[in-house]
């Protein structure tokens, strides 16, 4: 793989048949992948090829392998030039994604509480790989209304309160689900999964912010220094799953039908206009609806031990997805296009002033959410004006280490006791888990963000540590 060097946070990758757009890469050169172990800059090339697709396939500077698209990708296609929607290039966990509180009290005077909060926390959240969950659906109609409702269905109900809607993307739901694409087998898989984690890599994280870099802009996410924070990243558990799996398989039958030849099959898309693509996106919404609402469920239990323990309230700072495409208008070569971007581990990331953020954001730009790990730290960015790659930035620190090598490396050591020693509490999590989740399996996420930020993507806001990890 041939990267140039455009600045030290750029690299590209030549245009050669058969893609149609070059790939460029944010990137440190420390940070990029290790083309040896890692075939994700390949990935890029291929994603390159896609019909449709204007101006170049991206990487974020987390990219790392995944189906198909890498994770830390994206790719936009004109939706009026046969562009193509993807499956791969939102994953297998639809709108996976992060949602941030912010409690009323600070680090210190939580202070020894911090113990009996965990525990709370710990029983309240289902987490793991089958079911159980928050909340208990009374038949397939009441799915219904979740796929099609999201958070504001959760909120109706009762499991939060008018303003977190504000602060969801989409005001917590999208329009366009149609459950009528969902399968039977992924309403099977999801019907009992509503407000539950899920494993591995999903977790609540009990935080403290750490250090402001821009105070005004911290001020009106609702952060400060010191303040208590908790930060819940899941998905859309099976359901999502099994949509992804559907929609793959209905896309590679009607390919050759449309002419549609992809250099991986994995890479399985059809034209955003067809049947088979409005459909995936249909399923794609629904489940986005779905995620929406497992997190604002986990939210709703994870304040009423908040209450109980510790007599405070936690405020919504946002909720984003980082597993998602949606049809939105860019400015391409001087004239707005209609697109369809795919962010597959990678976080939309709006400017100041954008008609989509709620009036109390529209002066500082969108939170941008950016988990790290649970022995490091976590990152609130905001978006800037001006930003290449369609207003998107990194979702996380990246893995550098499979979960294979993952557990192979902590052989010999107790994670368990090893977080504990730098004084962060672990609840759930069998010690498998925990392996395939410690630090040295990520890479440096300040490294991560500092790079995203000298790319010019997003910039940053504040810096979260952390206190305690409630672990799927
Ligand atoms: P993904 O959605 O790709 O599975 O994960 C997003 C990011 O979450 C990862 O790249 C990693 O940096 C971060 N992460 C994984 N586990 C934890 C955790 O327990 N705590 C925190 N703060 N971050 C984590
Ligand atoms: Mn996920
Ligand atoms: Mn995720």
């Amino acid at each position: 793989m041939d990267l140039v060097e455009e600045t030290p946070y750029r690299f590209r990758i030549d245009r050669r048949d058969p893609m149609r757009v070059p790939g460029v890469v944010f990137a440190t050169r420390s940070l990029l992948p290790d083309v040896d172990a890692d075939r994700s800059l390949d990935q890029v090339a291929d994603v390159a090829t896609l019909p449709g697709i204007v101006t170049a396939s991206y990487a974020m500077p987390d990219v790392h392998w995944g189906y198909g698209f890498p994770i830390g990708g994206v790719a936009a296609t004109d939706v009026a030039d046969g562009g193509v929607v993807s499956p791969g290039g939102v994953g297998f966990d639809i709108s996976c994604g992060v949602r941030l509180l912010a409690a009323d009290l600070d680090r210190a005077a939580l202070g020894p509480r911090l113990d009996a909060l965990l525990d709370g926390l710990g029983e309240a959240t289902p987490r793991g790989m089958g079911t159980g969950a928050v909340w208990h659906l009374a038949d397939r109609a009441e799915l219904d209304a979740v796929l099609r409702g999201g958070s504001r269905y959760a909120v109706e109900r009762g499991f939060g309160v008018p303003r977190d809607l504000a602060r969801c993307e989409d005001g917590g739901a999208v329009d366009d689900a149609d459950p009528a694409q969902v399968s039977e087998r992924a309403v099977q898989r999801g019907a009992g999964q509503v407000g539950s984690l899920g494993s591995g890599n999903h977790f609540l994280e009990v935080q403290a912010v750490a250090e402001v870099y821009d105070e005004p802009v911290a001020a009106a996410f609702g952060l400060a220094a010191g303040q208590v924070c908790v930060m819940i990243h899941c998905g859309s558990r099976g359901l999502g799953h099994q949509i992804c799996t559907d929609h793959v398989r209905a896309m590679e039958r009607v390919m050759p039908g449309y002419g549609i030849q992809v250099p991986d099959r994995q890479l399985a898309c059809a034209p955003v206009s067809s049947p088979e693509g409005r459909a995936y996106l249909g399923a794609m919404a629904a489940a986005a609806n779905y995620a929406r609402a497992n997190r604002q469920l986990l939210a709703h239990a994870a304040r009423q031990v908040f209450r109980r323990v510790t007599g405070g309230e936690l405020a919504l700072v946002y909720d984003i997805s980082h597993n998602l495409a949606k049809i939105e208008t860019h400015d391409v070569a001087g004239a707005p296009r209609r697109l369809c971007v795919h962010r597959k581990g990678a976080t939309r990331a709006l400017p100041p002033g954008h008609d989509d953020l709620p009036d109390d954001l529209r002066p500082v730009g969108q939170p941008v959410l950016i988990p790290g790990s649970m022995g490091t730290g976590s990152y609130v960015l905001t978006g800037v004006t001006g930003a290449p790659a369609w207003a998107s930035t990194c979702h996380g620190a990246g893995r550098t280490q499979s979960r294979k090598q993952a557990t192979k490396a902590v052989r010999g050591h107790d994670p368990r006791q090893e977080l504990e020693a730098q004084g962060i509490a672990v609840r759930g999590a069998s010690r498998r888990g925990l392996a395939e989740e410690m630090p040295a399996a990520y890479k440096d996420v300040t490294a991560v963000v500092a790079a995203a930020e000298g790319a010019g993507l997003c910039r940053r806001v504040a810096r979260l540590v952390p206190l305690g990890v409630v672990k799927g």
